[in-house]
């Protein structure tokens, strides 16, 4: 290595983030031959049927009209009484689990990862989620001393693989005392895959009978970051009363983020809602998480977290914000369809989509196929083992053909 000054442990290869990096040199090749010439699946935005950056009217609308000083003034670092309650609701809805339930604020879903890596950790423990995941997990990892190691997320028949993960979970448990999961779901990153309810049940009987051994503690992250672009509102909610009565020893944390569902994604904010049977495990939850987050970034973003209490208490502002969000929620499936049934007539692989902001495409080749793709202007992302479109940001225009282009770019490089 060159010269460096960086502490040892903080000495690594860097690389680009490959999302962001290929979205600029999209945005370069937008502005050398114009938009309506480029297709950019890359970033995990929503872009409407023009590709202009969509911001929901009536988030937009309540939070351009709050107080001035509430854009200027500190929060609570646990954030304000009324977000805790207001993200609660907005989560949960109608399938509010029992039990022990704190929230603290958290800068994103970034963030509220940040947290349950460094909280639940020691240094040199191993967190768990499934083969396919999104990037910046492994960094999180990383930049707090542990690993990242995996369980193959589906089986032979596109289902989740249960005999991976216990397997993958027994190996951990029998090496450290707090076995750290991440579980992305519903409509997953990259792949829009989501955990069905029994499949949820299999997880919890297998969890409980691991922590009956009386030698671990279960952190079960759940990441809901696509909660509202998976399906009926209520349905997709019905997992989190699987998370009610539990033993003492497993905790439940949902990493809930206002970046997707609310177009929020520059303001930064979140929360990490945890479900405890015991009222000790969520009191500790609740207090480590505010020392972390005044060791870390101190406040969230006030104006944001007014705009969820304002929506969350009135009940026309959020029929209204449901409505336009339900909209784009069924335009990405719509794109997704496209896709998906051009895919099939022309032979090209996909993992099954089932809602949510991305397509995957499982193959070995990825980085010089998406290389070549950028040569004919098409944009999407190059992954360990395949590829992500990203169909939040696709018109439907531009979704037609492109399956068959990219089977074209396929066969070109081979596998
Ligand atoms: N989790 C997943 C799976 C994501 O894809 C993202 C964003 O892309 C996040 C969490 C966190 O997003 P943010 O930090 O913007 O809230």
């Amino acid at each position: 290595m060159s010269k460096s000054m960086v502490a040892p442990h903080n000495r690594r290869e860097y690389s680009l983030d490959p999302i962001f990096d290929a979205n600029t040199r999209a945005q370069d090749d937008v502005k050398r031959i114009g938009k309506e010439n480029v297709v950019c699946g890359t970033v995990g935005s929503i872009m409407d049927e023009d590709e202009n950056h969509v911001f929901l009217k009536s988030v937009q609308d309540t939070f351009l009209h709050l107080e001035p000083c509430e854009y200027s003034r500190y929060a609570p670092i646990s954030g304000t009484v009324e977000f805790q309650k207001a993200v609660e609701e907005q989560c949960f809805s109608k399938s509010r689990p029992e039990g022990y339930i704190r929230s603290a604020a958290v800068c994103g879903g970034t963030g509220g990862l940040h947290h349950l890596v460094q909280i639940y950790t020691e240094p040199g423990d191993k967190v768990l989620t499934a083969n396919w995941y999104w990037g910046a997990y492994k960094g999180l990892c990383s930049n707090q001393g542990c690993t990242l190691v995996t369980y193959e997320l589906l089986d032979d028949n596109m289902r989740f693989n249960m005999a991976s993960f216990k397997k993958a979970v027994l190996e951990i448990a029998n090496e450290q005392k707090n076995v750290v999961l991440i579980i992305n779901t519903p409509a997953h990153n990259p792949t829009g895959y989501s955990v069905a309810m029994e499949e949820w049940d299999a997880i919890i009987a297998f969890l409980k009978e691991l922590v009956s051994r009386g030698e671990n503690n279960v952190i079960l992250g759940v990441d809901v970051a696509y909660l509202d672009y998976a399906g009926n509102k209520e349905e997709v909610r019905k997992m989190f009363k699987k998370f009610e009565n539990l033993p003492p020893e497993i905790l439940t944390i949902v990493i809930y983020s206002l970046s997707k569902g609310y177009t929020f994604y520059g303001q930064r904010a979140g929360a990490n809602i945890c479900i405890s049977s015991d009222k000790d495990i969520a009191e500790e939850f609740y207090n480590a998480h505010c020392f972390a987050s005044r060791a870390t970034w101190s406040n969230v973003n006030r104006a944001a977290m007014d705009t969820l209490i304002e929506i969350n208490k009135d009940k026309e502002k959020q029929n209204h914000y449901e409505e336009e969000r339900n909209y784009y929620r069924d335009l990405i499936a719509e794109r997704a369809a496209i896709f998906m049934e051009e895919a099939k007539e022309v032979g090209v692989k996909a993992l099954p989509y089932m809602g949510g902001f991305f397509i995957t495409l499982p193959f070995k080749n990825a980085k010089p196929v998406c290389a070549k793709l950028e040569e004919e202007h098409i944009y999407i992302v190059p992954m360990e083992n395949g590829i992500r479109i990203a169909a939040c940001s696709v018109s439907k225009r531009k979704m037609k053909g492109l399956a068959k282009t990219i089977k074209r770019v396929m066969d070109e490089v081979g596998e």
